[in-house]
């Protein structure tokens, strides 16, 4: 049997302890998918709960404050939660819209603050590629300096056309670039990938993992496409991937993948009504089951 580096194993090895990730929604952050500097309306298969745009450029610190509260709040709950289940160490995950798109004194006044917390061992910071530019660089490489730190980044697919269907306003060799120069600054990479968008062939997907594991990122998430209510995607309905066909896709990803790359996720469950396809996702316990259970068939342990 071959024991998959898990992100939780990774984590553990690092820090010699049990360490989660909290996710954080840092308020009036946007994307410039949403704001009308990319595009509007965003990425065909996201909803967030407020597409009018109330990002505010400018760094006054009452908005930093404000941020900066929200964040501790957040932090807070989710903190005492995650000791009772024997975690004692947490990342602070910036999570929701694109966390490289604000000023950088923003993003360091927020970050400065999530390191502060107890029990806070580093960062991870999920965005869009065209989202970090040369100055963002030497940022992250200051804060990679005084801090365990990654950068997850959503490619979704290498394929344009495909992004171009799902409106990611982003083209594939954007996303490329900005990893090879994040490599060149040994930032942690991870590479955010969708399997069963639109016309993807099964063909295709394998492409886009030989193509990101060129890119040499440390860690990969992956999961099916699923449609939610209020989605773009929901009006075109896609037929999303069968648990079968997903789980052959996963395996063969993961033979093809590099034996060190981490994995941070494999699935995705939409816990509640708003899931509209495909049903197997609505169940995230119940998913991840039958992936670990067709993965040891495989002789992989997840
Ligand atoms: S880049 Fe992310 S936050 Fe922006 S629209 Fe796409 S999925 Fe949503």
């Amino acid at each position: 049997m071959r024991v998959l580096p898990t992100f939780g194993r990774h984590l553990r090895r690092r820090f010699g302890f049990r360490v989660c990730k909290i996710p954080l929604a840092i308020p009036a952050f946007t994307c410039p998918n949403i704001d009308g500097k990319y595009g509007r309306g965003g990425c065909a298969y996201c909803v967030n709960e407020s597409f009018s745009p109330n990002f505010v450029k400018s760094a006054d610190s009452a908005a930093i404050d404000r941020q900066i509260s929200a964040l501790q709040t957040q932090y807070r709950s989710n903190a005492k939660a995650l000791r009772v289940l024997g975690y004692r160490g947490f990342l602070a995950y910036f999570q929701s819209f694109s966390n490289t798109y604000a000023p950088i004194e923003r993003l360091r006044a927020l970050h400065n603050c999530a390191l502060r917390q107890k029990d806070c061992v580093g960062i991870s910071v999920g965005t869009r590629a065209d989202c970090i530019d040369g100055k963002m660089l030497d940022y992250l490489s200051e804060l990679r300096a005084r801090s365990y730190l990654w950068i997850e980044i959503g490619a979704q697919s290498s394929h344009n056309q495909t992004l171009d269907a799902i409106n990611r306003r982003e083209t594939f060799e954007t996303v490329a670039e900005t990893i090879v120069k994040l490599k060149e600054r040994e930032i942690n990479v991870c590479a955010h990938l969708i399997f069963g968008l639109p016309n993807e062939t099964d063909e295709m997907i394998m492409q886009t993992i030989d193509r990101v594991a060129a890119l040499n990122i440390d860690a990969i998430k992956i999961h099916p496409l699923y449609i939610v209510k209020n989605s773009a995607i929901a009006k075109i309905n896609p037929e999303p991937p069968s648990i079968e066909r997903y789980l052959d896709l996963l395996i063969e990803a993961i033979r093809r993948l590099p034996k060190n790359i981490i994995y941070q996720r494999v699935s995705a469950g939409v816990d509640n009504e708003t899931l509209i396809a495909p049903i197997w996702c609505k169940n995230k316990n119940g998913a991840m089951n039958l992936i670990r259970s067709r993965l040891s068939q495989e002789g992989l342990v997840y």
